[in-house]
C-alpha cells in the first residue's frame, strides 16, 4: 500500500488541477491520496469526478481533506483535517473566514513588495493563482520569480521578502489550533498536525502546545516530511507515542512549485486504518 496523505492542487498553492493530481497519483502508483488544499474544499468535486472517470480497478482512493492555517503563541502552524463533513456550518464558516482574508492579505503583501521595489502587481498574482480559491504567498513568490526579483520560489521565502516575519510578510486571519481541532472533530473529521518540526519555515511550537492539542482531540502528527531531518523525526515519533497519537508521512506535493514528488513520503497502512477508524464526517472515495 502506498498512501500519501498531503497534496495540494491549483485550488490553493499547488500547480496541478485536481484532475491532474489524480492522474499524478495514478502515475506515482499511489493506492491512497489525500487532497488537502489550504483552507478550502473547492477541489474535492473535480478530484472525485476525475477519479470516477478512471476504470474501477485502476483507481486510487481519494481522501478528502484540507490544511488549516492556524496560529498559537504568535507562531503560524498548519493543521491537516481529513474526512470531515464539508457542510458542517461552524467549521465551514471558519474556513471561509480564513480563505477570504487571504485576498485582503495578498493585496497588502503585493503593496509591501512594491514599496520594497519589486515590480509585481495584484493582477499578475491573480493570473498566477487563476482557478484557485485560496491565494497565498507561493503565488506572490511566483510573481517575484516572473519579475526577476528572486531566482525561484524558495528564494522568495527569506526574511528579505515573504518568510514568516520577513519584510513583506503580512499576517492573515489564522485559527487558534485548539479551536480548529474542536471544529474538525465536531464535523466528524480527523485532525493531524502538519509538519510540526518544519523549523526552516520559522519558529515551531513547543511540545507542551502539542500535548495541549492532543488533550483537545488531536489525532496524529505528520512525521515523515521533507522539512524534517532524521533527529526531528525521531523526536516527533517519541512524542507521538507518549501522547497516544498516530504518525503519518506525506509529500506535501505542490506540483511544480516545489521539488518534492508525489508519493516521496508515505503513511503506514496501520496509521491510515487508525485515521479511518476515527472519521465519521465523510467517507474516502474509491
Ligand atoms: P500562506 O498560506 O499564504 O501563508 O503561505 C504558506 C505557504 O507557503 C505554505 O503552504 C508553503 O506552500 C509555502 N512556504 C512556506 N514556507 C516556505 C519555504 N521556506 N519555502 C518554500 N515554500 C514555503
Ligand atoms: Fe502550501
Ligand atoms: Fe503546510
Ligand atoms: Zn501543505
Amino acid at each position: 500500500m502506498r498512501i500519501d496523505l498531503h497534496a495540494h492542487s491549483n485550488v490553493s498553492d499547488g500547480t496541478d488541477t485536481p484532475s491532474e493530481l489524480i492522474a499524478a497519483a495514478v502515475a506515482a502508483g499511489l493506492d491512497v491520496v489525500a487532497l488537502t488544499d489550504h483552507d478550502t474544499v473547492a477541489g474535492h468535486a473535480e478530484a472525485a469526478a476525475a477519479l470516477r472517470a478512471l476504470p474501477p480497478g485502476r483507481r486510487p482512493t481519494l481522501v478528502p481533506g484540507a490544511e488549516l492555517s492556524c496560529r498559537v503563541e504568535g507562531i503560524s502552524m498548519h493543521l491537516l483535517a481529513y474526512l470531515f463533513d464539508p457542510a458542517e456550518p461552524e467549521f465551514a464558516r471558519e474556513r471561509e473566514l480564513v480563505r477570504t482574508d487571504r485576498f485582503r492579505r495578498g493585496q497588502a503583501v503585493v503593496e509591501r513588495c512594491r514599496e520594497l521595489g519589486a515590480p509585481i502587481t495584484w493582477e499578475q498574482v491573480q493570473r498566477i493563482a487563476a482557478g484557485g480559491s485560496s491565494v497565498g504567498r507561493p503565488h506572490i513568490a511566483s510573481a517575484l520569480v516572473e519579475a526577476g526579483v528572486v531566482k525561484d520560489v524558495s528564494a522568495a521565502f527569506t526574511t528579505e521578502w515573504l518568510a514568516n516575519g520577513g519584510r513583506a510578510d503580512v499576517p492573515k486571519h489564522e485559527t487558534d489550533p485548539a479551536v480548529a481541532v474542536r471544529l474538525v472533530r465536531a464535523a466528524g473529521g480527523v485532525p493531524v498536525f502538519a509538519h510540526p518540526g518544519a523549523d526552516k519555515r520559522g519558529r515551531t511550537v513547543s511540545d507542551q502546545v502539542i500535548a495541549d492539542l492532543a488533550a483537545a482531540g488531536l489525532a496524529g502528527l505528520e512525521v515523515d516530511h521533507i522539512d524534517h531531518d532524521e533527529p526531528a523525526r525521531a523526536r516527533l515519533r517519541t512524542l507521538a507515542a507518549e501522547l497516544g497519537l498516530f504518525t503519518t508521512g506525506s509529500s506535501d506535493y505542490h506540483g511544480s512549485r516545489k521539488t518534492v514528488r508525489l508519493g516521496e513520503f508515505t503513511t503506514s497502512p496501520e496509521a491510515y486504518q487508525a485515521l479511518l477508524h476515527q472519521a465519521t464526517g465523510a467517507k474516502p472515495i474509491d
